[in-house]
């Protein structure tokens, strides 16, 4: 019998193939958990449209109370053509993602571009470039920069209009999503590359030497400078060369977008929205896929659900500081990748492969699941 859990999860599986995706992921931590001798205490809740046609609401208080009372937040995706045609404020993602954002600060965003050895294939970037694949962690400043300094707006000037936006960074900001990258890379290859337009903006410059004094606290990782022009053509040119890429939130933005392409298989793409710092370099987060809710096959039970299964394993790695267990849950995934299993987004008939149903994804993920090895 398991032992009481230590571990709380607000789980918000909203919309679409949020929840055939999301019960594969539970299904995954609850292994783990077990294996562990504990079980974790999910408290699920409704949000997105399924919580506005419920309650009215895409957040209501009740989900929101859930989040402030768990350790962390494992979110499915919210949206669809149903909800569209409501007042933007209302619709699902703007009436819970972004205050979600807001009500816990979550300022830094982590996408990690993962493109396995056998998904080559998938990837518009030639075998040659990113053969035995690559990962990336991309980590992005997600509240401040060009998308919140003030002044803001658009105005009158000798007959046109002028749009202005500003470019703000405070050191304090600069140096905890720095610190993000950097504790990461503990965990990883232990290579940061910062990056910057330090050539042309004073916003550059100020982060490049934040970067670097905040590095001096990370001995054991490599640190680089690149200029995002220059970033943008590299990534593609030589991923395999990346570990984690450090970005304000325009450059981060773009960046993250176009690793996403290159890895080519969105059904794989986890993320993290981290927020305050807990003790021993662990954070409150927001845990989600990078794809949305995918209407068009929602409800077929197809959907991979590697994705929401790989966001639950970053959830273990930043708030819950259960790396082995992330690592198990990482290595499992590309067990059954491997061993062939491919739902219908990865499948091209390439010999050894089969083509399953996201339950059958989550049985061969669980088939290799070794957490006493961890
Ligand atoms: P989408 O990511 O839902 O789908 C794009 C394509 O990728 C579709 O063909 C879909 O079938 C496929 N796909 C995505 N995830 C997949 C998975 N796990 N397995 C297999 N195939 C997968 O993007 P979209 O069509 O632009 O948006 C659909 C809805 O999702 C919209 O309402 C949008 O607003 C919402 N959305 C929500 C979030 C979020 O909740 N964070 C993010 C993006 C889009």
């Amino acid at each position: 019998m398991a032992a009481d859990t230590p571990y709380r999860l607000a789980v918000l599986a909203g919309d679409g193939i949020g929840p055939e995706v999301m019960a594969e992921a539970l299904r995954v931590l609850d292994a783990v958990a077990s294996a562990r001798g504990f079980a974790f205490t999910y408290d699920e809740q409704l949000v997105g449209g399924a919580a506005i046609d419920a309650v009215g609401s895409a957040l209501p208080d009740a989900t929101l109370q859930a989040c402030e009372a768990s350790d962390a937040i494992l979110f499915g995706s919210v949206g669809g053509p149903q909800w569209e045609s409501l007042p933007p404020a209302e619709q699902p993602e703007r009436g819970a993602l972004l205050p979600l954002r807001k009500h816990f600060g979550l300022f830094a965003n982590l996408r990690p571009s993962v493109c396995f050895p056998s998904l080559t294939h998938a990837s518009p970037v030639k075998d040659a470039l990113i053969e035995g694949g690559f990962d990336v962690l991309c980590v992005r400043e997600l509240t401040g920069g060009l998308y919140f300094g003030a002044p803001k707006g658009t105005h009158e000037e000798n007959g046109e209009k002028v749009a202005i936006d500003t470019m703000v960074y405070k050191e304090s900001e600069i140096e905890r999503i720095a610190r993000v990258a950097f504790t990461a890379a503990m965990q990883r290859d232990k290579r940061v590359t910062s990056i910057d337009k330090a050539n042309v903006l004073e916003n550059g410059l100020l982060w490049r030497a934040v970067v670097e004094r905040v590095a001096k606290d990370f001995p054991e990782v490599a640190l680089d400078h690149l200029y995002v022009d220059n970033a943008a053509m590299q990534l593609i040119r030589r991923p395999r060369d990346f570990d984690v890429v450090l970005a304000e939130n325009l450059f981060g933005d773009i960046l993250s977008d176009e690793m996403a392409m290159i890895a080519g298989s969105l059904g794989m793409l986890s993320s993290a929205s981290l927020g305050a710092s807990k003790e021993g370099g662990l954070y409150f987060g927001m845990y989600e896929p990078s794809g949305g809710t995918a209407p068009d096959i929602a409800g077929q039970g197809i959907a991979n659900p590697i994705a929401q299964i790989l966001s639950a394993g970053m959830l273990l790695r930043y708030s819950l500081g259960l790396s082995a267990e992330a690592d198990a849950i990482e290595a499992a995934v590309r067990g059954a990748i491997d061993d062939g299993a491919r739902t219908g987004d990865l499948y091209t008939g390439e010999k050894g492969t089969e083509k399953v149903s996201t339950t059958a994804m989550g049985d061969a993920i669980l088939s290799r699941l070794d957490i006493s090895q961890s």
